[in-house]
């Protein structure tokens, strides 16, 4: 039987696991962490727990179909609760916008805040639809292994104007900078900013409206439980708290995987669902590396980061949706602070996750559990979060008292917070990202981080740093898009990428 390591216990390395146990695998999971999940791990504090990260989950069908690989229904593991609305936006004036999956409620919606705007949300939807057709449909689970690969969609980029940015096509069709704010904010749930990313991702809109929001009953950890639950049962091997040091290569392969403990773990197949800039700069041999050499791939840009507080309280806040998008005074202001100037603003936009909205198991009567994050800079910015972090924090209850949760601060029974440097130390993310390589359309598809190591033959990523891109969607189709790209292992590595026949697929 062969052997499959996978590094990283996130959503990339569980479903490539899934994948790995379908094809016939022997697999091993190593994480650095005591616990599986990486940015979808379950913190919990003074009998509060708290999803860490992902809370919007989309596109479900990713995630029974890894249950159906295995011969499972993965409603015997999990249940998803439909969230409504999707999100409240709630702007600085003390007006909100709730963006809901029903056609007709959302028009009636935006009628309220601008008639002028439903013909234009109608073409907007139109065209978002079309780029879902051609970015999500086709592309989202194909690899990019070759230049030629980036030739083809180049007609289609043209013809659905996809050098524009998504603020920019936003505009085009809306008059309300209320509402181009509503349809432009969601790049953001995958470290891109509005006003440089590629209107590719308005995909993102049509995604959300097909198969709805959810959010699993228990927390988005409850799929990251059911998952290592499935492959436990499978035999899978899990080694926490030890890190992936070192990757013994010859003939450029991967034969070996060394941990920190002194563990030397034999592989034929290496699954990387670690950052791809850490790897290449720490983990292997130069002398290995043609082109992705550690001076090279530092260069890649890095998405923003994120300052996520955590709170319960001893009393509940009904009023309050799943998510709310917290506007502040600023959109476009802000957004150069983060990711152009990248200074500490001292404005802020904030999403806030009332998952007991939706779930009122998660808490006991009267107690209330939360997490607010804020878009920060990376850690090339050099801020000080030990000098930082506290004010910050201060300052984000102070606003969230004001503007929606009334004697919050009287009431919190517990609260702590994480910061770029969460990122970089305890998940080892170049520069504290929180999205991994930011999506820059120099970084997107052929020019992200290939699924397979152009330098490794048996070494293939998957996750946010690799096509398509971060955010649970894209991390399941990272997995899909690697699991494509194993059943060619044994062809010869070519040029900058994998001799990967797309004629043969079957689609
Ligand atoms: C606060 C927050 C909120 C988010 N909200 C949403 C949302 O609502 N919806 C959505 O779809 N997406 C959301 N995202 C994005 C989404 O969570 C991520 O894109 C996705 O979970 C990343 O998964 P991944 O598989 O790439 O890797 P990760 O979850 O980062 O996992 C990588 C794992 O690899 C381990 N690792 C790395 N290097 C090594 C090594 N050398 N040795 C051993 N282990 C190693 C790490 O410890 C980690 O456990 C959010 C992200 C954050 C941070």
């Amino acid at each position: 039987m062969s052997k499959a390591v996978v590094i990283g216990t996130g959503f990339g390395g569980l479903s490539s696991a899934v994948r790995l146990v379908a094809k016939g695998y022997d697999v091993t999971m190593v994480d650095k962490n005591n616990d599986p999940g990486g940015r979808a791990r379950r913190f919990t504090r003074d009998g509060f727990s708290f999803d860490a990260g992902p809370t919007v989950i989309t596109a479900p069908y990713l995630i029974e179909e890894l249950f159906a690989l295995l011969g499972e229904d993965m409603k015997e593991y999990l249940e998803l609760l439909p969230v409504d609305p999707f999100y409240r936006v709630a702007f600085d004036d003390q007006t909100h916008f709730d963006y809901v999956g029903d056609r007709d409620r959302l028009l009636e919606n935006i009628k309220q805040l601008e008639p002028k705007d439903v013909e234009g949300y109608e073409k907007f939807y139109k065209h978002a639809c079309e780029i879902f057709d051609i970015g999500y449909t086709r592309l989202a689970d194909y690899p990019f292994s070759s230049w030629k690969d980036m030739v083809k969609i180049m007609p289609d980029f043209m013809r659905l104007q996809n050098y524009k940015t998504v603020y920019g096509l936003a505009s085009k069709y809306f008059k309300s900078e209320k509402l181009r704010q509503v349809f432009s904010f969601q790049p953001l749930l995958v470290g891109g900013n509005p006003f440089t990313i590629t209107s590719i991702y308005l995909l993102i809109h049509p995604l959300e409206r097909k198969w709805g929001v959810h959010f699993p009953k228990g927390g988005t950890y409850s799929i990251v439980e059911a998952l290592v639950k499935l492959l436990k049962k499978r035999g899978v091997e899990f080694i926490y708290g030890d890190e992936v040091s070192r990757l013994e290569v010859s003939n450029k392969k991967i034969h070996t995987v060394q941990t920190l403990s002194g563990k030397s773990i034999p592989a034929d197949v290496v699954v990387n669902n670690g950052d791809p800039t850490y790897t290449y700069t720490n983990l292997i041999d130069k002398k290995h590396l043609m082109y992705n050499k550690p001076w090279l791939v530092k260069k890649m840009k890095q998405s923003m980061s994120l300052f996520v507080a955590y709170f319960g309280t001893n009393r509940e806040y009904k009023d309050l949706k799943q998510h709310t998008i917290v506007l502040g005074p600023r959109y476009k202001g802000l957004l150069d602070d983060i990711f152009k100037k990248q200074v500490l603003a001292k404005d802020f936009s904030l999403y806030l996750h009332a998952s007991k909205r939706t779930d009122e198991n998660l808490y006991p009567d009267g107690k209330d559990g939360f997490y607010v994050l804020s878009p920060v800079p990376n850690n090339k910015s050099g801020i000080d979060w030990s000098k930082e972090g506290e004010g910050y924090f201060q300052r984000i209850l102070e606003s969230l008292e004001g503007r929606m949760m009334p004697g919050l601060r009287d009431s919190l029974e517990t609260s702590f917070y994480i910061t770029p440097d969460y990122f970089k130390n305890q998940l080892l993310s170049t520069d504290g990202a929180a999205f991994g390589i930011e999506p820059l359309f120099r970084q997107s598809a052929y020019f992200r981080y290939h699924n397979q190591s152009s330098d490794i033959s048996n070494m293939f990523f998957v996750g946010a740093n690799t096509h398509p891109g971060a955010g649970i969607p894209g991390v399941l189709n990272s997995a899909k898009v690697t699991d494509r790209l194993i059943n060619n292992i044994k062809r010869p590595v070519r040029s900058h990428g994998t001799q990967y026949d797309a004629s043969q697929e079957q689609r």
